[in-house]
Formats: structure tokens, sequence, C-alpha cells
């Protein structure tokens, strides 16, 4: 091959995804074979049309959004979104717009490659469809555990008393089987949290606001158990979150922390934006983790503290299975760092803005689960 340049059509010609570029008006200059397939359309046909014309329409505009910030930005970024060919089954696609520069760097439009990414959507719905499944038998079977354990010694304690005339021997009993009720009520309170995790509701939320008033909540605690709080909190735009729910999130990471803490320690919050998300984290010097406890984390009634016959009964390892829960249903995520003896850190990563396809996202995957 000596003509580079014909080579490099050769290569765009022959790429396995649809390959197109963008005057910066957004209307099409030159388009692939693949493009060509896709769109059921001659090149001659596309080019110079808008591309936005070929994008369906509850994308379009985060589609233009997009390419334009782009090219704003000099900087690629990318989405999903769905197209349908004639009357087949919508794909869904993901879009990645990058910025073409000239020599000294002045933007003069955009590619655009678009890759159809259904069949790996269709496998992780199957997948987590499969999961959800097979952790419903587990949690089946441990509340099943809990609870045999809770009414077998009521049950035990009510046949050793019935045959004794002591009101204090009775007044016994029935102090037990308080203690007893109480512990189902509190798993009980647990359990229903688990499953209102996959439920939320979107309400306004001031998340800098929310950080405050969640440390105030956490100070009081930090200082009955011997532990220095350090909070640094950077202000971060106001999104919709339900900040009960986020609340809950962080208590429940920050009463981990503590309880790892039992010898005191440093306890840090802090908050700072990362272009369009907020980054989380809270940072503990406690006991940290093994790898083994690290891998079964975010299981459902998975614990080292109590529950199934540790110290502390009201501990059954629904904490991060909720929390976990949670925050994906908010779009975000959760990671963990955590090592034997030096602590653990906690990362929860917000989205402060969402995109056109999370949400059609979220439409598509509640459409399948009916
Ligand atoms: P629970 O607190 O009821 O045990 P969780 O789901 O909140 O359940 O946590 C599961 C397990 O993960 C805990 O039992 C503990 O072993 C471990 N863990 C969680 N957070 C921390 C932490 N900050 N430091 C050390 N271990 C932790
Ligand atoms: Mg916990």
């Amino acid at each position: 091959m000596t003509d580079i340049a014909a080579y490099y059509q050769q290569v765009f010609d022959h790429l396995g995804f649809v390959c197109i570029t963008l005057d910066p008006d957004l209307k099409v200059r030159a388009c692939n074979d693949f493009a060509v397939r896709q769109f059921g359309r001659p090149a001659a046909e596309l080019s110079g049309r808008p591309f936005l014309d070929l994008v369906d329409e509850p994308s379009r505009e985060a589609a233009s959004r997009l390419i334009r910030q782009t090219l704003e930005r000099g900087e690629p970024d990318e989405m999903e979104i769905k197209y349908a060919k004639d009357d087949e089954r919508p794909q869904t696609f993901v879009l990645i717009a990058s910025p073409i520069k000239d020599e000294q760097g002045t933007i003069v439009g955009a590619s655009i490659s678009m890759r159809d990414i259904s069949e790996r959507k269709r496998l992780s719905r199957e997948l987590s469809k499969a999961r959800r499944m097979a952790s419903l038998g587990k949690v089946a079977e441990a509340v099943a555990h809990l609870f045999n354990n809770i009414l077998g010694g009521m049950q035990t304690g009510i046949d050793a008393a019935l045959p004794s005339d002591s009101p204090r021997e009775l007044r016994r009993m029935l102090r037990q089987l308080s203690q007893s009720i109480s512990r189902a009520t509190r798993i009980t309170q647990q359990l229903a949290a688990f499953a209102e995790s996959e439920n939320a509701v979107d309400e306004a939320v001031d998340l800098t606001h929310l950080m405050a008033s969640f440390i105030e909540k956490i100070r009081g605690r930090c200082e009955k158990s011997g532990i220095n709080l350090v909070t640094d909190i950077q202000e971060v735009p106001s999104v919709q979150f339900d900040g009960n729910r986020l609340l809950s999130v962080l208590t429940s990471l920050a009463t981990n922390a503590i309880e790892a803490m039992s010898e005191g320690g440093t306890l840090t919050v802090n908050m700072h934006r990362d272009q369009e998300v907020a980054v989380i984290r809270i940072i503990d010097t406690g006991c940290g983790m093994s790898d083994e406890t690290q891998e079964h984390l975010f299981e459902p009634f998975f614990t080292t503290k109590g529950g199934f016959g540790g110290e502390d009964l009201s501990k059954i390892g629904l904490g991060l299975a909720t929390v976990h829960g949670m925050v994906a249903e908010m779009g975000g995520s959760i990671s963990i760092d955590s090592k034997l003896g030096r602590g653990t850190s906690v990362s929860i990563k917000l989205p402060l803005r969402r995109l056109d396809s999370d949400l059609a996202a979220v439409a598509d995957a509640a459409a399948t689960q009916m």
C-alpha cells in the first residue's frame, strides 16, 4: 500500500461498527460501509443529511447535547441510544462522539461511532435475573434459619415455664419472650429496608446540605466511641435523590466503620466533585477486612458480627446488601478498598446529571421484568 489516503479509506470502510464523520453543523460528511448497511441508504444519500435525523426521537435531544459538548470541549464522550430499523425491535447502541482536530488543534468536526450492544444488554439482564433468583433462594434460606432459631428459643422457654407456679419464673420467661420478639422485629425492619432498596423514589435533595446533616448525626456517636471525626465537604450542585434513602446508606456505612473501630480511631468523611459525579468517601482506621470477607461483602446475610451465632444478634449482614441496592437504584456505584488491620475506605459515586438514556435504560429494565 503506497497511498496512505487510500489505506485510511480502507480502514474506515471496513471498521466493524458504524463510523460517520460530521461537519461542525452536525451534517454527515462521510460514512463507512457498516453505516450504509445499518441505515439502509447509499452513502451518497446519507452524505449532507443532518446526523440527528438518523437518531430515533427519544434519544435525539440527548445525542445532540452530547455531540455539541464534544465539539465545545474537544473531548470524546459517549452515551447509549436506541435505533429501530424499519419495523424491527429497537437496538441499543453505544454512541461515541469524538472531536476531529486539524494540525493546529482546531476542532473541524466530529466522528461518531456506534456499536450494537443489544445482545450484551440482553445477556446482562438475563444474568441479573438469574442472580436475583439465586439470591432470593439464599434470602429465603437465611430468613427461615433466623426465625427458626428465634421461634425454637421461644418454644423451649414456654415449655419450661408452663409447669411452673412461680411468678418470678413466669416473669423471667416473659422477659425472654419479649427480647425474642424485639429481635424478630429488628430483623423484619432490616428485611423491609432491603426489599425497599429496589424501589427508590426521586425527591429533590441538596447533597451538600444532606452531608452536613449526616455529619451532625454521627458526630455524637463518634464522640461516645472515642473516634476522631474528620470531614471535608465540597459543595456540589443539587440533584434528584431520595434524601432519606441516601441518609440511610451513609448511616449504614458509618455504622460499619464505627463498629470496625472498637479500639477508637479516625473516621474521615469527605465529598468532592469529579466532573459530573459526586464522590463520597467514608474512611476508617479500623480492623479492615480479609480478602475472603471482601469477596462476600454485598451478599445478603453475609456478616462476621452476629446474626448466626455471633455476639450482636441484631447484625444480620443486610447492611451492605441494602446499601448496594440503593446506590445502584440512584444510578451510582460503590467500591470498597480494605486491608486487614489497616482500615477500610468506601467510595460512593453518584451522577450529578442523568442522561436521558439512563432513564430509558431504567424504563427498559422495568419493562423486561414485567
Ligand atoms: P453487618 O454490619 O450486619 O455485619 P454489613 O452488610 O453491613 O453487615 O457488613 C457485612 C460485613 O462486612 C461485616 O460483618 C464486616 O465483616 C464487613 N465490613 C463492612 N464494613 C466494614 C468496615 N468498615 N470495616 C471492616 N469490616 C467491614
Ligand atoms: Mg452493617
